[in-house]
Formats: C-alpha cells, sequence, structure tokens
C-alpha cells in the first residue's frame, strides 16, 4: 500500500501497539476506524484522546467488521479464531499485525532487521545482539517486544544501519511478508498453546521468522525442531543455515570449545579453522542457556559481517535486565538467585541447570503446564523446595512422584507476606555452598502484580534476612 489517503481501515485492541498504529494510520490520510472489547473507565479515557484527533473509536464490541473496512490492523494477542477475523477473511480483508504494519510502511533504504524469536531468551539475546552491533560501531536499537517500538524506528527521526528485533510467536503469526537479514528460533517448548491452537501452529508461526531470509537462519543444535523449522523455510538463495551448539561446534556453527566460543567461519569468512570470538567468562551470567542465547547472538552479528573482536565487546559490555538469574546477596556462604522471569517450566529448567546444589523457591499460576519432566531433570540438583502460590500442589505431586527425597516446605500461602516466608523457610534448608534459587516456572499473577514485583519481593525479603 503506498496511497492511504482516505482507506478505511480498521484497528483492533487500544493498546500499546493500537493507539501507536492508528495515530500513525491516520496522520497518513486513512479513514481510521478503532474497535475494542473493553468498555471500562480506562478505555474510555485513551478513546479520548484518539477521538480529538479524528479517529472513530468504537467500545465495547471488537467482534463485528466496520462497514467498508479496507484492511485490518491488529493488536498481536488478538486470537485469530475471533469473528472479526472470521468476518474479514470472508470479506476478503488482509489483516496486518503491528510488526507488519512497521514492515510495509519502512522507507526504501530502511536498516536490514536482525529477528530473534523462540520460547525463552528473546529478549536477553536481543539485546545481547544489540550491545554487539554497537561494539561494532553500528546505529542499532533493540526493537519489537522491547525498547523502542517498531513503529518508532521505523518512522522516527534517529537513523539505523540494522535493528535487533524481538518478535513473540503473535506477532509472527500476523507478519506474513516480513524478510530478515537473518533470523532465529533460539527454542520451541510448548507454551502459548490456547492461542495457537496446537504446537503445530505455534512451531509454525515461530518458523516463519525464517521465511525469506537472505543471509543465515540460525538454529539451535540441541533443538531439533529449530533445525526442522530451517529446512521447511523458503529463503534466499545462498541463505545458509548456522547452528550454535554448547559443544565444539561442526561446519557452519559456533559452538565452545575449552571455555572459548568460537565460530566456523561462515558467509565471508570462509577459513579451515575455527575463530576465537568471546571467553565463556564474558557472557554474564555464564549460565549454559545464556551461553546458547550469546552464540545466537553472536552467529546474527556474524552474519551481518561484524568482526570478532566486536562480539567480545559487546558480549562484556552487556547487562541482563532485572529478574534474570540475578544475583541478589551472599549469606552464609549461600547465594540468592532471583530469576523471577522464569515464568515457564522450559525457563525454569534452564536456571536450573545452572547450579549443582539448590534449594528452589517455585509456584504460581501453572497456565495448564505440567511439571513432571521439569522435576525428573532437575531432581539430582535439589537440596529442597519451598512451595508457595495457587498451583502449588501440581509441583508438589511432581515432586512426590519423581524426587520423594527431597525435602518439600509447602507454605500454603498465596498472600504477599509469603515470600519472606519462603526465603526464611529456603535458609532454613540450604547449607553452605548452595544456591537459594527463585525460578518458580509460573505466572506470578496469583500473587503479584507481575514477575517484576515477585522478584523485587524475593530480593527485599533476602535483605531483611540478612538485616
Ligand atoms: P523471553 O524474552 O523469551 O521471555 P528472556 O531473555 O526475558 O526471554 O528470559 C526469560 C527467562 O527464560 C530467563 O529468566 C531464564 O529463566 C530463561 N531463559 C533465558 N534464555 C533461555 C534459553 N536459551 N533457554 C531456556 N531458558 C532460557
Amino acid at each position: 500500500v503506498t496511497d492511504w489517503q482516505g482507506k478505511n481501515v480498521t484497528v483492533a485492541g487500544l493498546g500499546v501497539s493500537g493507539i501507536p498504529a492508528a495515530k500513525v494510520l491516520h496522520g497518513l490520510g486513512a479513514k481510521v476506524t478503532v474497535v475494542n472489547d473493553g468498555d471500562d473507565a480506562r478505555a474510555r479515557e485513551q478513546a479520548a484522546g484518539l477521538q480529538e484527533l479524528g479517529v472513530t473509536v468504537r467500545l465495547g464490541d471488537g467482534a463485528t467488521l466496520p462497514e467498508g473496512t479496507e484492511l485490518i490492523v491488529t493488536a498481536p494477542g488478538w486470537k485469530p479464531d475471533k469473528p472479526l477475523f472470521t468476518a474479514a477473511a470472508a470479506a476478503g480483508v488482509p489483516v496486518w499485525g503491528d510488526v507488519e504494519l512497521a514492515w510495509r510502511l519502512r522507507g526504501p533504504d530502511a536498516a536490514p532487521w536482525l529477528c530473534v524469536t523462540g520460547t525463552n531468551g528473546k529478549t536477553t539475546t536481543t539485546q545481547m545482539l544489540a550491545s554487539i552491533l554497537k561494539a561494532a560501531g553500528l546505529r542499532t536499537a533493540a526493537v519489537g517486544n522491547i525498547g523502542v517500538s517498531l513503529l518508532d524506528a521505523v518512522l522516527g527521526e534517529e537513523r539505523y544501519d540494522v535493528l535487533a528485533v524481538e518478535l513473540s510467536s503473535y506477532q509472527l503469526h500476523w507478519a506474513p511478508s516480513l524478510r530478515a537479514h537473518s533470523a532465529t528460533v533460539l527454542n520451541l517448548a510448548p507454551d502459548h498453546l490456547d492461542w495457537h491452537g496446537s504446537m503445530d501452529a505455534y512451531a509454525k508461526d515461530k518458523g516463519r521468522v525464517y521465511e525469506g531470509n537472505r543471509v543465515a537462519c540460525v538454529y539451535n543444535v540441541a533443538d531439533k525442531a529449530t533445525e526442522d523449522l530451517v529446512r521447511e523455510a523458503d529463503v534466499e538463495e545462498g541463505c545458509r543455515a548456522v547452528g550454535f551448539t554448547l559443544g565444539a561446534p561442526g561446519p557452519s556453527q559456533l559452538g565452545v570449545v575449552d571455555g572459548i566460543l568460537v565460530d566456523r567461519a561462515f558467509v565471508e569468512n570462509r577459513q579451515k579453522n575455527a575463530q576465537e570470538l568471546a571467553e565463556v567468562s564474558d557472557v554474564n551470567p555464564p549460565a549454559p542457556h545464556n551461553i546458547a542465547n550469546a552464540l545466537a547472538a553472536a552467529a546474527l552479528a556474524r552474519a551481518f559481517g561484524v568482526p570478532a573482536k566486536a562480539v567480545r565487546d559487546g558480549l562484556r559490555a552487556f547487562t541482563p535486565d532485572a529478574h534474570r538469574i540475578a544475583h541478589v546477596a551472599d549469606l552464609d556462604g549461600v547465594a540468592y538467585v532471583d530469576d523471577s522471569k522464569a515464568t515457564n517450566t522450559h525457563a525454569a529448567e534452564a536456571s536450573l541447570a545452572a547450579y549443582e546444589s539448590i534449594v528452589w523457591i517455585a509456584g504460581g499460576l501453572a497456565k495448564g503446564a505440567t511439571f513432571d519432566e521439569l522435576v525428573t531433570r532437575s531432581a539430582k540438583r535439589l537440596r529442597g523446595v519451598v512451595l508457595i502460590g495457587a498451583d502449588r500442589a501440581l509441583i508438589r505431586e511432581a515432586l512426590a512422584r519423581h524426587a520423594p527425597e527431597v525435602p518439600v516446605v509447602d507454605l500454603e500461602r498465596t498472600d504477599t507476606g509469603a515470600m519472606l516466608a519462603a526465603v526464611q523457610e529456603a535458609r532454613g534448608l540450604a547449607a553452605e555452598g548452595d544456591t537459594v534459587l527463585l525460578a518458580p516456572a509460573c505466572a506470578s499473577m496469583d500473587m503479584f502484580v507481575n514477575y517484576n514485583q515477585r522478584g523485587d519481593a524475593f530480593a527485599q525479603a533476602v535483605r531483611e534476612l540478612g538485616a
């Protein structure tokens, strides 16, 4: 679409993506109608701001397709089986998400996109990538699900050489024409299946990130599903599949040899021997899953032609966001670590794998997950477990089945004071050299506003204990 003048565009959903999209489209001359399911005080306030500009807003009905709609721009979270989309399909009306809109609106000399998706590690990897690109002297930003919004990055004043783009499976579902320079699916584990309908559909949406890649499709050697997605993708001629592994790398792979991150030369750098990129100790924190994130970021940066030295400098300059394996304090030789962001079992398994002897604080909202695999794989590392939150019985039962010898304290609490009690119990179970690890494997909303507040409560409790 190049001529927006008078075009009837329906924006689905008021919110972080809908409001800026409505403003931009209105500014381009489109006739914009925003539809929204909710009709509460907040929605009315947001609607008023748009109505002042001349945008039509329909609150309390996100199901009916407005008459004359030529295009829908939807918030990424809207489920594909909504009646609005059924009606759109019947009427032949295309549906774009926020990412598709940004992609279509980017200028002719726009910066290429290096895209990151996966079940876990997206934010961390995208930020590592941006840090590496910056270390190479490139003008860049971490955008998408994080930091700068994609629309701002594409339409704003700031000029970029390349963008590090984090994409969710929802955003990819609604981004049919996106074509990345290079992209990665970090890993694939069941998540958001209620939205996508099945694991197959979820994987397919993640795999969209590889479609049309020009230079490299980066996959996880340890997660065959990601490699399968590369194989199924239709890419530009000459585009390479590049693997990352925690072991020694094969051809066209990045890996680890003797504590050093190495690169088996690819793209413009066709040497026979592996090239040193960085040391494991340059990765913050140097937990196995995070080294995998660093390798994926390095692979994308290398595909863009960044020199090896920038990988090291960029990784050294990187600090993770809060609540991601954050070391809070040491008390009596016991480390207290906050990984409140481990909101699903796949993430919690990765963080448990980073320590040898753990007192694990877990529980919250399970979102339909089962805990048998997680407990089976982590049992030998557990010194003890403290359970909090609404769905703790599911974890308690899995522990009874697969790790009956591990002592479990079931706090039977969901009040806000529970975290202090949990940390006290954990301290009682821990011995010198252990790690007390908050990696809940569950969402936080039963007890907290979000994972940030949960992590803050943990850190506060540790400080009180230490005082
Ligand atoms: P996302 O943006 O995908 O949610 P984050 O980088 O914010 O990912 O990390 C979220 C959590 O997932 C971390 O706190 C950690 O527990 C876990 N995690 C990070 N990277 C990985 C990975 N590569 N594999 C498995 N789990 C990971």
